[in-house]
């Protein structure tokens, strides 16, 4: 199964966008990092993605995930696992990507996003995708005290609430925040556009999640790649100020 994606290039960062999620390559020279990898349906899809921007499989020198939901934790199970590159996470988000538990949307939270625009061709959509798949992720460990040495330096930024050990990355070379789901700017069961918040019940934590958009708002970037929707220009405050207008806590 092949899924059409975009890909938007800023420095030397590549946001690759799906209908339903993104990923991103970071590139310095012959290097790559790899930021999520999609759907477990999607694996294919980000090598293929890798392959068009001129690289190979065996230039991608460290994985990192933003957070441990099926969507973008699932295609780099079957990427680590082939290609024995390195993952890293938050630490408070490897048990989750072990799978010792789930925070994710079950069937019990189902009915607070059915009634949404689109929500059942985005359930049936996902489905296909393997958005059911419980498999974990065992080779993910956490984000090394001293830094990372990767493509891009990324600069690790907690961003907890979406899950409890949600990490966004920063690119400060190419000036931009990979920010996962703490900040999204598009989804198939929202009718906004721009900087938001995902809808009620997708997050674990809602109330940390606006927290976290503080921690956002600090950060020196000037594009937003987000882990749904399409790339945003602008300062990460103003991103964070939209994004927090639309959590709307006493509405769904
Ligand atoms: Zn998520």
């Amino acid at each position: 199964m092949t899924t059409p994606y975009a890909i938007t290039r800023v420095g030397d960062a590549y946001l690759v966008s799906t209908e339903h999620v993104n990923w991103v390559l970071v590139e310095d020279g012959h290097d790559l990092t790899l930021i999520d990898g999609g759907y477990p349906a999607n694996a294919a899809d980000v090598e293929r993605s890798v392959r068009e921007i001129g690289h190979q499989m065996g230039d991608i020198r460290g994985m990192l995930l933003t957070h441990a939901h099926v969507d973008h934790l699932g295609g780099l199970v079957h990427l680590a696992q082939s290609h024995s590159v390195d993952v890293w996470t938050g630490a408070r988000e490897v048990p989750h990507a072990h799978r010792d538990y789930l925070q994710q949307l079950g069937p019990l939270r189902v009915p607070l996003v059915l009634w949404r625009h689109g929500a059942l061709a985005w359930l049936v959509d996902i489905v296909r995708l393997g958005g059911t798949d419980r498999e974990g992720l065992p080779e993910a460990q956490p984000l090394p005290a001293t830094g990372l040495d990767l493509p891009g330096s990324p600069v690790p930024v907690p961003t907890p609430g979406h899950t409890d050990g949600h990490t966004s990355y920063h690119l400060p070379g190419s000036g931009i925040l990979v920010s996962g789901d703490a900040l999204i700017t598009g989804h198939a069961v929202s009718r906004l556009r721009g900087p938001q918040l995902l809808p009620r019940g997708f997050s674990h934590d809602r109330r940390a999640t606006v927290d976290s958009l503080e921690e956002i708002a600090e950060v020196d970037a000037g594009t937003l790649f987000p882990g749904h929707g399409p790339a945003w220009t602008g300062s990460m405050r103003e991103a964070a100020g939209l994004a927090r207008a639309t959590a709307g806590f006493g509405r769904p």
